[in-house]
């Protein structure tokens, strides 16, 4: 009765048009994904690979299926945001920061001495992007309603995805949540824990309701406050 155990898909509304899919399992190794709907829809991350529930039953639980999807938004090439994608039906563009491509597709070689250079080597072998419509971002372009923010240190391509009109700021594991508060993720998770904290810094000047966490519950509302309060403290 293997069934009986799984729990069922939870999605969560954050805002109106901002759906958070509960993918983020087993914590605090899984990470959650985002789906935004403005009239167009966009997912944003996929979780791991094998999940409690497949990313299409928490598409379904939110409303929606693949088929639904105008794009998907990567906010950083690790196996908890992008293993979903393996599995998703959808033909659709898939946005990601331009430093993080280069990652995936092996033009830049990541340091083997820093255990995630090492991690990502490993893990481009075995998930790398090559089969889905990769399109590179660079800090300030425009994606639909989003906005892309180059938000380095955890990775070197990490991207913050702006939507002021539905005030999400979809951080990825630029910070993370733990007992209401943002946190930044632990250092070894981290290839440069310095432009981490300007990231942290640059993106608390920007204005938003909505913490989209990678890892935890999102902080909302007032999640800029919540951020600047953050990069105050590093
Ligand atoms: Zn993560």
């Amino acid at each position: 009765m293997w069934g009986a155990v799984v729990p069922a898909a939870v999605t969560r509304t954050v805002a109106d048009g901002v759906e958070l899919l509960e993918v983020g399992w087993p914590e605090p190794v899984g990470a959650n994904a985002y789906l935004l709907d403005d009239g167009e829809v966009t997912l944003v991350d996929a979780g791991l690979p094998v999940g409690r529930r497949p990313l299409s039953a928490e598409l379904a639980a939110a409303g929606y299926d693949a088929g639904d999807l105008d794009r998907v938004l990567v906010t950083h090439y690790d196996l908890d945001h992008v293993g979903g994608l393996r599995g998703l039906d959808a033909d659709v563009p898939v946005h990601v920061g331009a430093a993080d491509a280069r990652l995936a597709d092996g033009t830049w070689a990541p340091p083997p001495a820093h255990p995630k250079g090492l991690f990502h080597r490993l893990l481009r072998r075995l998930f790398p992007l090559s089969g889905l419509d990769l399109r590179s971002v660079t800090d300030g372009d425009r994606v639909g309603g989003f906005r892309a923010v180059h938000a380095p240190g955890h990775n070197p391509g990490h991207t913050v995805f702006l939507h002021e009109d539905l005030g999400a700021a979809l951080l990825g594991d630029l910070v993370r949540e733990r007992g209401g508060r943002l946190r930044p993720p632990p250092w070894v998770d981290s290839y440069d824990t310095g432009r981490l904290a300007e990231s942290v810094d640059r993106v608390a000047g920007e204005s938003f309701e909505h913490a989209c966490v990678g890892h935890g519950r999102p902080v909302s509302p007032d999640g800029d406050d919540h951020l600047r309060r953050l990069a105050a403290e590093l």
